[in-house]
């Protein structure tokens, strides 16, 4: 399987789209939000720095992310990956080629999915997500609702909201995808490694993917 690179609004899906990747292919989940939200936990110098950018929906320094991915990149062993939330600015884009470079890594798509922004807002406000396994639920939804309230079905840890989750925040975040995202469209567009992904419908998305990544 190809590697992936996703470029996406806000809840538009590449959490959801990354770990049902991970499950069917063993594909390696790099996920900068992620990355920095273990950070923000562990309380680190990069967690600190990181916390109020990332609750006001603004973009952390390219500096700080770039050396995350970096390390993650030089453990892959070969294996395919999936990049989610990297990169966000043109400048990444330019830093992570240099990285391909260096590393051979040619055998990539960069999927972006589109979304109506009236279903990433209801996706992002009713979120949550468990802290032990991942999965994420969605509070306004009959399918995606966990079982009992605030509790994972897979694990019976406790469900949290992301504190940027919130309707200032997403409009930010959103806000600067749009601008941020179109350069960086162009970069991969010249490429010829763009390809768009509706992803209205999760399992819809995810049998396109699997085509667009087999191809
Ligand atoms: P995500 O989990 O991908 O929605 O990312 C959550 C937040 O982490 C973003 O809103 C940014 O504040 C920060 N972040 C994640 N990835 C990046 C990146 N590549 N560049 C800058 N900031 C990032």
């Amino acid at each position: 399987m190809r590697s992936v690179i996703f470029i996406a609004p806000p809840a538009a899906g590449k959490g959801t789209q990354s770990k049902l990747l991970k499950e069917e292919y063993g594909y390696i989940h790099i996920s900068t939000g992620d990355l920095l939200r273990e950070e923000i936990n562990n309380n680190t110098e990069i967690g600190i720095k990181a916390k109020d950018i990332m609750n006001a929906g603004g973009l952390v320094d390219d500096e700080t992310i770039i050396s995350l991915v970096k390390v993650k990149l030089e453990n892959l062993n070969g294996k395919p990956f999936i990049l989610d939330g990297f990169p966000r600015t043109l400048n990444q884009a330019k830093e992570l080629d240099k990285m391909f470079n260096e590393l051979n890594i040619d055998d990539y798509k960069v999927v972006y999915l589109t979304v109506p922004v009236e279903l990433a807002l209801q996706r992002a406000l009713g979120r949550i997500t468990c802290t032990k396994c991942g999965t994420s639920y969605n509070i306004y939804s009959e399918k995606l609702k966990p079982m009992v309230d605030g509790i994972c079905d897979k694990c019976q840890t406790a469900l949290v909201k992301r504190t940027d989750d919130n309707e200032e925040s997403f409009k930010n975040r959103f806000e600067t995808f749009t601008v941020s995202s179109k350069p960086i469209v162009e970069f991969y567009e010249e490429k010829n490694k763009l390809v768009y992904i509706d992803s209205i419908e999760s399992d819809k998305c995810h049998e396109t993917m699997k085509e667009t990544l087999n191809d």
